[in-house]
């Protein structure tokens, strides 16, 4: 050190280092053990020549995190942040600090996964279990899902639901003209390919149209109060179902959608303490009714028990998912908006029935003293609202004009009509200043004694919501810090342990990514902000679609897609679009690999496509002879084939640039699925290779944390002759609909993968990209004498992931992958990906980020776990009461007097010494998936529950 020179000493502060988890000694010490001189040997060895990318990415050195974020703030600063009260499904809140400091800040909660694995997972689903209950209370509904991706594609499924459950054969679908512009445009754009016609009308049409269901929203995009029970009834009458658009906040204080006759309801959940964030992330969510549980898209929380009969929560109906169902899933969601699910369940728990109905009450009282001052002043105000007045018969460009020069924004209507939409944060300087717009004057108080509320006395609410005691309880902030410290605990998330899952790409998030994302300035903005005030966001979109495009080697990119799945989605919908604009619209057949993950067939069926499945060789690779037997068969009517790459197999096939040659032969288009570019970042572009269309996952590759299942952004990256098939944006032209509600879909986290590409610069990408591949190998290698590794490509190596195959010892000794998976736990592991994409095999991706001393922590449990398999194998452990077969072992069970296992409790717990000095215990036992399913269950358990079982004891 003491010859560094002054360059030298300044390069240290790189945040390669720190990104990727092995340092040069380590890195050095693990290639020996795989057999390579350098990362560059590994890669030529791993990495087919035909598609490796002759040049760097064009892309600037890496820099610091203090000259980064330097430079993301100037960006920041551009943005300019206007009170807004534009409204139109977005609302100015107040995130309470505790839980932004301890929820949306806190790697306890954005770190971790989704909930696949119960007993690590019951913090997180507690919380959404609170989230489904406080939906399915305030929407009068019996039932409520775990969080959408926003309310327009919350709308869209809540139209195909409908589909799907109706007794009218119509195929057409109602939708009122007073819905969010937004909810429009994303259902025009789902129900095209499914041959849905949309009949939009005034609200007063549905009760005599020939639908098979309708969609109203209450209140209206303008602020209206409609009565719909006649025309629930009508629909009822038809066989038609009725989906409402609604808003929490608005609930509090009406009469609840299922109370006069929704069958399903639907809205976003942002104002309860979710920041603008120029569009998202924010938890959409849908209740319905019971009877459509089992057709209902998203995940849902249930409850169940575990093997010690306690109640515990897990992720209820999975056969309705596309993991499952594939081409016949019910939709193609995957990741949706956990984290701000969680958010907006804990802003209920805050604030409780009576804090909820003190914020509602008082912004609806504002309004109704605004409204009053301005009648008062001779301006027309729409009667009977709850916070958003319309406002006719004025000069609109005049009023925006002078509010603007207030730094307000106010909702554009026409030239002769405005909105404005209170909220929480209003403030009786906002008041002043809003009635100032229009001339008017105001005393407040003396217009709050004279003035009525202005919502009609048969919509307003009498039922109660809110009463079970999670609600009622964490009122103070210690009590509310401790509630959710207390859930945290219960967790697994990346701040405790490497959480391998392979094709999730689990990898750091690191802290100076994530800080720009609660500043005001990305924070406080709103969707429709003028374009003056957004430069900030523009020049940060731009800069992270050509970031994309090197990366990629496509051509354009849209941010838009709110996850890998809408990603899909997006370039699906621009293959057909493509063709269409060819006269070829008749293309309709995808081809799909049996290997593929289950949101690709899901999103074919969304699009109208024909799925036909091709088959996987005996090396894992997809059957290249099958992919031409079908291309030829199907030729006239090929419209694309979909294939992950590397594929989800873990190898890197040598056909890849044959199998686009093929497809592109017969007419069809290449989609590839970019959830694996977290091995090809650097070292080869799918662009360049032949591919036409990728989606990436920026919370797989990009670093944003995956929120214990969202958010995500999936961005659709094309070559150009798909550009102009990319969906549009709000204000812009374009062939093809918006797929999300927002322009840029889940705006204010894309701050984090601009920061990460940012820091790690040119050399920094390839060499996590590198380090992955190592990394993984390093695993497949350790673990060759134990465990088989099911599929390698050239040189016997994997790429970024490797298929640990349990299959040969379940047949020997009964011990399955999810006896393997669940007792990781009680080594302190988050399992690897359980049983996909070969049922009874883990998939391990440990990525860049991996010390090698947590690598060999992991490799430890899996071969002490290997060696308790043995011991089943040698009768030294007995074939059912054996520690595998009970794991996780809860301290309950381990501390309790009685020990009646066949096994010593020592073994139970601390299975390694290392054990004793850091031990996480899981808070239940296995959960029992069956119960589940057989009895759904998916609200706050009554406290009753715990009584008995505390009696119990
Ligand atoms: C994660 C993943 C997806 C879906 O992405 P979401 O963001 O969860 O919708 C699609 N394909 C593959 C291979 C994936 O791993």
């Amino acid at each position: 050190m003491t010859h560094s020179t002054l360059r030298d000493l300044e390069h240290h502060d790189a945040f390669i280092e720190r990104h990727i988890g092995p340092n040069d000694a380590e890195i050095g010490h693990m290639l020996e053990q795989v057999g390579y001189a350098s990362l560059e040997a590994l890669t030529d060895a791993i990495v087919p020549g035909s598609i490796k990318s002759p040049q760097p990415l064009a892309l600037p050195p890496a820099i610091g995190e203090v000259e980064a974020l330097a430079k993301i703030r100037a960006i920041a600063a551009k943005n300019q942040v206007l009170r807004s009260f534009i409204g139109r499904g977005y609302y100015g809140t107040h995130t309470p600090n505790v839980i932004l400091r301890n929820i949306l800040e806190n790697p306890a909660w954005y770190t971790a996964y989704t909930p696949y694995q119960a007993e690590i997972s019951q913090g997180r689903m507690e919380a959404l279990i609170n989230f489904q209950t406080m939906v399915a209370d305030l929407t009068g509904m019996e039932i409520a899902n775990a969080s959408l991706l926003d309310e327009a594609t919350a709308a869209a499924e809540a139209m195909t639901l409908a589909k799907r459950s109706a007794k009218s054969k119509s195929d057409t679908f109602f939708v009122s003209k007073n819905v969010h512009p937004q909810t429009l445009e994303v259902l025009r754009t789902r129900a095209e390919p499914l041959e849905i016609q949309l009949l939009v009308a005034d609200d007063a049409e549905a009760a005599t149209a020939d639908v098979f269901g309708a969609l109203l929203q209450y209140p209206d995009t303008f602020g209206g109060l409609g009565d719909y029970q006649a025309t629930a009834d009508a629909l009822h009458a038809r066989g038609a179902i009725l989906a409402v658009a609604s808003d929490l906040l608005a609930l509090v204080l009406l009469k609840s959608p299922g109370e006069f006759g929704a069958d399903i309801v639907v809205g976003n959940t942002q104002r309860f303490g979710v920041p603008f964030g120029f569009g998202g992330p924010h938890a959409g969510f849908m209740a319905c009714r019971d009877a459509y549980k089992r057709s209902m898209p998203g995940r849902l929380i249930g409850v169940s028990v575990d093997s010690d009969g306690k109640p515990a929560y897990r992720l209820t109906l999975q056969t309705r998912e596309q993991h499952i169902r594939r081409e016949k899933a019910t939709s193609n969601i995957c990741t949706a908006q956990v984290l701000l699910a969680v958010m907006a369940s804990m802003y209920a728990v805050y604030h409780g029935p009576d804090g909820l109905t003190r914020i509602a009450r008082r912004v609806h009282r504002q309004a109704a003293i605004l409204a009053a001052a301005l009648r008062q002043a001779g301006v027309k105000v729409a009667d009977g609202f709850f916070d958003t007045l319309r406002i006719d018969g004025v000069d609109a460009a005049a009023i925006h004009a002078q509010a603007r020069a207030a730094r307000i924004n106010l909702r554009e209507i026409d030239a002769g009509s405005v909105g404005i939409s209170l909220d929480e944060t209003v403030t009786r300087e906002d008041l002043t200043a809003l009635a100032g717009l229009f001339g008017a004057k105001l005393d407040i108080d003396a217009l709050d004694a004279s003035t009525a509320d202005a919502i009609p006395a048969a919509l307003r609410r009498a039922s109660a919501f809110l009463q079970h005691p999670v609600f009622n309880t964490h009122h103070s902030e210690h009590e509310l810090l401790r509630y959710m410290r207390s859930l945290a605990d219960k967790d697994l998330a990346m701040d405790r342990t490497m959480i391998p899952l392979g094709s999730c790409t689990m990898k750091l998030n690191a802290t100076a990514e994530m800080i720009p994302v609660t500043w005001p300035e990305f924070g406080n903005i709103h969707p429709l902000a003028p374009a003056d005030q957004t430069t900030g966001y523009k020049q940060l979109i731009d800069e992270l679609e050509a970031m994309l495009v090197e990366c990629t080697g496509y051509d354009a990119v849209s941010l838009q897609p709110n996850s890998g799945a809408q990603g899909e989605y997006a370039g699906l919908l621009a293959i057909r679009a493509y063709h269409r604009s060819r006269g070829e619209g008749h293309r309709d057949i995808c081809l799909i690999p049996d290997s593929a993950h289950g949101t690709n067939p899901a999103s074919a069926q969304m699009c109208g496509m024909t799925v036909v499945v091709t088959k996987t060789d005996a090396n894992g690779n997809v059957d290249v002879e099958d992919i031409r037997r079908n291309a030829e068969k199907y030729s006239d009517r090929l419209a694309a084939i979909m294939m992950t790459y590397p594929s989800t197999h873990g190898v890197f096939e040598e056909e890849v640039v044959e199998i686009c040659q093929i497809i592109h032969q017969h007419g069809g288009q290449v989609y590839t699925d970019g959830a694996n570019m977290n091995a090809l970042v650097g070292v080869a572009k799918p662009g360049k290779w032949g591919s036409d269309v990728s989606h990436l996952n920026l919370h797989k590759t990009f670093c944003i944390p995956h929120g214990g299942g969202g958010p995500g952004v999936g961005p659709c990256a094309v070559k150009s002759h798909l550009a102009p098939f990319l969906p549009k944006t709000v204000d812009g032209e374009g062939v093809v609909g918006m797929v999300s509600a927002a322009s840029y879909g889940s705006a204010s986290i894309l701050p984090i993968s601009w920061m990460y590409v940012t820091l790690m610069g040119t050399q920094g990408l390839r060499k996590a990209t590198q380090v992955a591949l190592l990394n993984a190998n390093y695993i497949a290698k350790r673990l060759e004498p134990h465990y088989e590794t099911l599929y390698t490509g050239r040189n016997g190596l994997v790429a970024h992931e490797c298929i640990l195959d349990l299959r040969p010892l379940k047949d020997a000794t009964g011990i399955s992958a999810e006896d393997v998976a669940k007792r990781l736990i009680d080594f302190g592991f988050h399992a690897p990906t359980l049983s996909f994409p070969v049922a009874g095999t883990l998939m391990v991706e440990p990525t860049e980020s991996e010390s090698q001393h947590e690598l060999d922590r992991f490799i430890d449990a899996m071969i002490q776990i290997r060696e308790e398999i043995r011991a089943v194998e040698d009768g030294r452990l007995d074939r059912e009461d054996n520690p595998l077969k009970h794991a996780p072992h809860t301290a309950t069970q381990v501390s309790a007097s009685e020990w009646t296992r066949a096994y010593p409790r020592e073994l139970a717990a601390f299975p390694l010494p290392s054990l004793k000095l850091q031990k996480y215990w899981p808070p239940v036992s296995r959960v029992d998936n069956v119960y589940g399913d057989k009895n759904v269950m998916c609200a706050c358990i009554p406290v009753d529950a715990y009584k008995e079982e505390e009696a119990e004891v």
